[in-house]
C-alpha cells in the first residue's frame, strides 16, 4: 500500500506546485507517476511542468511553478522525488505540504 493513500490527493482548494529545476536530477519518476504534469524536456534533461510559468536567469529556466484547483497524482511525483525537486504549497492556508 502506498503512504499517500487516502490523504488529500483530490481535495479542492488553490495549491501551488513548484519545481526546482537545479534540484532536478531527470530520473523521471514524476514523469511516471505523474505524464498528465510532468516530461522530460530534451532541452536540459530535466523535468517540466505542463503549463508553468518558468523563471529564467541567465538564460537558465531555474524553477517552474503553476497554480491548480486539485493535486491529483502531483502530490504523489512530489513525494517520489529522490531529490526534493517538488514542492507543493497550499496558497489558502500558505502551508508548504512538500
Ligand atoms: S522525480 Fe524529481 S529529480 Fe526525478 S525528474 Fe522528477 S523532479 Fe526531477
Amino acid at each position: 500500500m502506498r503512504l499517500y493513500q487516502n490523504r488529500d490527493v483530490n481535495c479542492m482548494g488553490r495549491y501551488r506546485a513548484e519545481l526546482d529545476k537545479n534540484a532536478c536530477q531527470g530520473f523521471g519518476a514524476c514523469v511516471e507517476l505523474c505524464p498528465d504534469f510532468f516530461q522530460l524536456t530534451d532541452v536540459d534533461g530535466k523535468s517540466s511542468i505542463e503549463g508553468a510559468k518558468k523563471v529564467v536567469k541567465a538564460n537558465q529556466t531555474v524553477s517552474e511553478t503553476l497554480e491548480i484547483d486539485k493535486l491529483e497524482c502531483i502530490r504523489e511525483a512530489a513525494e517520489a522525488c529522490p531529490f526534493n525537486a517538488i514542492h507543493i504549497v497550499n496558497l489558502e492556508t500558505g502551508e508548504k505540504l512538500i
